[in-house]
């Protein structure tokens, strides 16, 4: 079966068409600018490469020219779309309304409207994109599957806040995590990997990139994750400020004159990395920066690797043990210095790394950067988290 794995922003749209037989991607694109003047198609397919520049005033236009790509003679895969045996949605937030994938009809697009509170960045657009699909796709399945679905099985302790339990039973205020199909993805590999039973494994995945989230998989299950309630808790990450202290926010906020709205713009889009070092958001800036002497730049990726490794020396703790780290995604899997940093004086716990093979070549496959004698195996997995909802999809329909 070919299935079709649809990430829908507000105003872009990425797909990628898989086959499940192979698990290999035979076509894939991004769309841009969806709504705003001069909108644009990016598609890949047979080894070609092909853009489509023309007006796409909403996501139903876009996925009209995604679907006029794949069958397009020179770039074209497949011969009608009938040739689609689903596809599948990637959701941001789920809130504690969908536990796991869900095929999609008419009650759970109403459900899924009850989320968008929780995800307003992005579960509006997923909507969008579902809704785009069923109008040109009437009688293919759809199927959402929720980056929250992998930290489902944390338990009460570790996913609750200290607020009132009345308020966390009202308005269900508790952390929920992200990256999960990522976390889930590298996960399952490290054990392929070590040629190991994941029920035996006890794993911190540590997936940073734009947004970074560390994750404690003991067994195969997530038992905890650095991301709260939204996308903003955990580590420092390119924009947003990471765990702050609740009264550090009332205080900041009456200090500059912004009202809470603003105040969490404040600490999405203008803290992290870049509020640091007043550089960039970037990590390869800010190495460039570090190098030529910034100290700015370089306490920001201090900060970073030094969060990072506390994440992993508490999530050891709470499993009681610890086989394995995996880094992956932009940063886990191109900066050397981080993971270095994010290691460095955990030798205590048994991880030694192996200097040369954590500043060698990325090659694209997974890397042990780990020295032969560390009893903690530490691994660079590239992620793929289209390939993780194409198989929730699959395992559905
Ligand atoms: P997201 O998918 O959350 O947007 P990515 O996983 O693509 O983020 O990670 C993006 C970040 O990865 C960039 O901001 C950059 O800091 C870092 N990055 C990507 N490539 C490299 C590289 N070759 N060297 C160092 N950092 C890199």
């Amino acid at each position: 079966m070919k299935i079709l794995v649809v990430n829908a922003g507000s105003s872009s749209l990425k797909y990628q068409l898989i086959d499940m037989e192979t698990e290999g991607v035979i076509a894939k694109g991004n769309v841009e600018r969806i709504g705003i003047a001069g909108s644009v198609l990016k598609a890949k397919g047979n080894g070609h490469e092909k853009v489509y520049e023309q007006d796409m005033p909403d996501h139903k236009v876009a996925i009209e020219l995604v679907l006029h790509a794949l069958t397009d003679g020179e770039i074209g895969v497949i011969k009608s779309m009938e040739e689609i045996g689903a596809v599948g949605h990637r959701v941001v937030a789920s809130g504690e309304y969908f536990k796991k994938p869900t095929l999609v009809d008419g009650e759970v697009l109403k459900t899924l409207e009850k989320t968008f509170e929780l995800g307003p960045l992005h579960n509006p657009a997923a909507a969008t994109g579902v809704k785009a699909c069923i109008e040109v796709m009437p009688h293919t399945p759809m199927v959402l599957v929720f980056d929250t679905s992998f930290h489902q099985t944390m338990p009460p302790k570790a996913y609750m806040y200290g607020i009132k339990f009345e308020d966390y039973k009202a308005y269900s205020v508790r952390k929920y995590g992200a990256h999960g199909t990522s976390h889930k993805f590298v996960s399952q590999e490290a054990a392929k990997y070590l040629g190991k039973d994941i029920k035996d494994l006890k794993t911190v995945t540590c997936h940073l990139g734009n947004g970074s989230s560390i994750s404690a998989v003991d067994g195969g299950v997530c038992v905890d994750t650095s991301m709260g309630f939204t996308p903003l808790d955990g580590v420092l990450m390119g924009t947003r400020s990471g765990c702050i202290d609740a009264s550090a926010v009332e205080f900041l906020a009456r200090k500059k004159g912004y009202d809470a709205a603003r105040m969490v713009t404040y600490l999405n889009k203008e803290c992290g990395v870049l509020g640091i070092s007043g550089v960039s958001s970037d990590f390869r800036d800010l190495i460039a920066g570090a190098e030529a002497g910034n100290e700015r730049c370089q306490l920001a990726l201090d900060m970073f690797a030094y969060q990072t490794k506390k994440f992993i020396g508490s999530y050891a703790a709470a499993m009681g043990g610890l086989d394995c780290i995996v880094f992956t995604a932009g940063i886990g899997e191109n900066t050397p210095t981080v993971r270095e940093g994010a290691c460095e004086g955990l030798e205590f716990l048994g991880v030694k790394l192996d200097k040369e093979a954590n500043y060698g070549k990325n090659t694209g496959s997974v890397r042990e950067i780990s020295a032969k004698d560390s009893k903690v195996k530490v691994l660079v997995i590239p992620t793929n988290e289209e390939l993780v909802i194409a198989r929730e999809t699959l395992a559905l329909v």
